[in-house]
């Protein structure tokens, strides 16, 4: 296979022209970077507006007044000074701008509004390095179902990229079945790089970040966690699904069916190391029963019991077609013999939902019993290594009663690398705290 690795810089990696220079050094070091993905700019320093952000107040002013001359203008400026910066004379930066501006007023999309901070970066991130600019439009589809269309964008990946040498490509966006550019969720660009990569049939995808690598637990929670060396794929998606968004959960799928390896790495410390994420069939055990802990807060749990639920057939299935009905999304369903629990994101309840939602439900299934539990948080303890080992439960359950956290749920069952607690929302970094120096012996107890 000829070398080739796709990068994807973030937008932390890529907030002014000085950083975007240190970006294309870390291209021109190695000749198989040959093709880079990049996102908007982001924040600069803490208390910064990243400029998708600002983008969407485009969009809002827009909508409002007719025209974004307000909110554009911070954008403007932005991008202006990225390419003072960057000393990219010729470039008619105005020009493209005015043309951004125009058809954002024009277009009266959101999406499309979002999308034109990577679209301007990819353009002047190629001009810089004189490298094509090639637009995700052009190779990035979804269906008529709005979902990502993998087959046309393997394809035109292929075939649109087969003779260039190297080229920008703007992440978080492609072209809906109607010929209008559509965006991934917040934090997309990571999923257009794995599809590059996949599209390229690349031998890594380089995803190039402001941490040295896929830290054990969030680095906000615990004081300098330890790095994580290598990963499985599927361990990752536990991770970043319940939290820990160092890598969008939708960028697994692309690479993983690939069997394409994913390197986390720093743009402001490239010689470190970084996070090595692998397929699970090429994964070898680190030793550690724990690979890492994630978590998120505002769910709340809807507990239902029922004499004999186990031996009524179509109970669940009465209990999920409410949620369907009321397009309602789970998040877990943890079961007993005559118990069954729903794990619900909180904000899909407000307003009177919730009670709604419990009449149905009751009238549905005539349950004995109904208990809800409001502001719980999750927390997950992921590992391959937990599966062999007898006991890491029992660790897991002690560390939290010594350190004084009331357990209200738990949900083992689901995936067999994953334990799940429910927790109150207040127990939430205490907890994430206790599991970590529980199993990442060595490191000491900040308390
Ligand atoms: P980018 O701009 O490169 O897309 P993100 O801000 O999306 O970067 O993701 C990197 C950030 O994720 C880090 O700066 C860190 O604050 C946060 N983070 C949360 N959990 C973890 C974790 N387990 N390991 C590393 N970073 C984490
Ligand atoms: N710029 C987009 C966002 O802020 C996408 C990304 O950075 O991945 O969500
Ligand atoms: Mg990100």
């Amino acid at each position: 296979m000829m070398h080739l690795k796709v990068c994807k810089f973030g937008g932390s990696s890529l907030a002014d022209g000085n950083n975007i220079r240190r970006a294309a050094e870390i291209l021109r070091a190695d000749e198989a970077r040959r093709f880079a993905v990049v996102s908007a700019p982001g924040k600069r320093f803490s208390g910064d507006v990243k400029i998708t952000d600002q983008l969407y107040e485009c969009y809002r002013e827009a909508a409002e007044k007719g025209n974004c001359d307000a909110a554009f203008a911070p954008v403007r400026r932005r991008f202006v000074s990225i390419v003072e910066e960057l000393g990219l004379e010729g470039f008619d930066i105005a020009g493209i701008l005015d043309e951004v501006e125009r058809q954002i007023v024009e277009n009266k999309s959101s999406d499309f509004t979002a999308s034109r901070g990577e679209y301007l970066n990819a353009r002047i991130i190629a001009a810089f390095l004189g490298w094509e600019f090639v637009d995700a439009q052009e190779i990035v589809f979804f269906n008529e179902r709005g979902q990502f269309d993998e087959k046309r964008s393997y394809r035109l990946i292929a075939e649109r990229l087969k003779h260039c040498a190297h080229a920008v490509i703007p992440g978080f966006y492609g072209m809906d079945a109607w010929g209008c550019v559509k965006t991934f969720t917040r934090g997309g660009s990571d999923i257009s790089g794995s599809i590059v990569a996949r599209g390229l049939n690349a031998e890594l995808y380089e995803n190039w970040t402001d941490v040295s690598g896929f830290l054990a637990c969030d680095p906000r929670i615990v004081n300098d966690p330890r790095k994580i060396e290598i990963i499985s794929f599927k361990e990752l998606r536990e991770l970043s699904y319940m939290g820990a968004n160092v890598l969008h959960a939708d960028a697994i799928y692309p690479v993983r069916k690939g069997d394409i390896p994913i390197r986390i790495k720093n743009t402001f410390r490239p010689e470190d190391e970084g996070t090595l994420i692998l397929p699970s069939k090429k994964y070898v055990s680190h030793g550690n029963l724990v690979t890492g802990i994630a978590g998120k807060k505002d769910f709340t749990v809807i507990f239902l019991e029922k004499q004999l639920m186990n031996a009524e057939i179509g109970f669940a299935r009465k209990v999920l077609s409410v949620l369907e009905k009321d397009g309602i999304n789970f998040e877990h369903m943890p079961s007993g013999i005559d118990t069954l629990s729903l794990v619900i994101e909180s904000r899909y309840l407000a307003d009177g939902v919730l009670d709604t939602l419990i009449e149905q439900i009751k009238a549905a299934v005539h349950p004995d019993y109904v208990r809800v539990l409001e502001d719980i948080a999750l927390v997950a303890t992921v590992g391959h290594g937990m599966t062999a080992s007898i006991g890491t439960s029992a660790r897991l359950f002690t560390a939290l009663s010594q350190a004084g956290v009331n357990v209200r749920m738990i949900d083992q069952g689901s995936s067999e690398i994953n334990i799940i607690v429910g927790i109150d929302n207040a127990d939430y970094e205490k907890c994430v705290r206790a599991v970590y120096y529980e199993f990442f012996s060595g490191a000491e107890a900040e308390e």
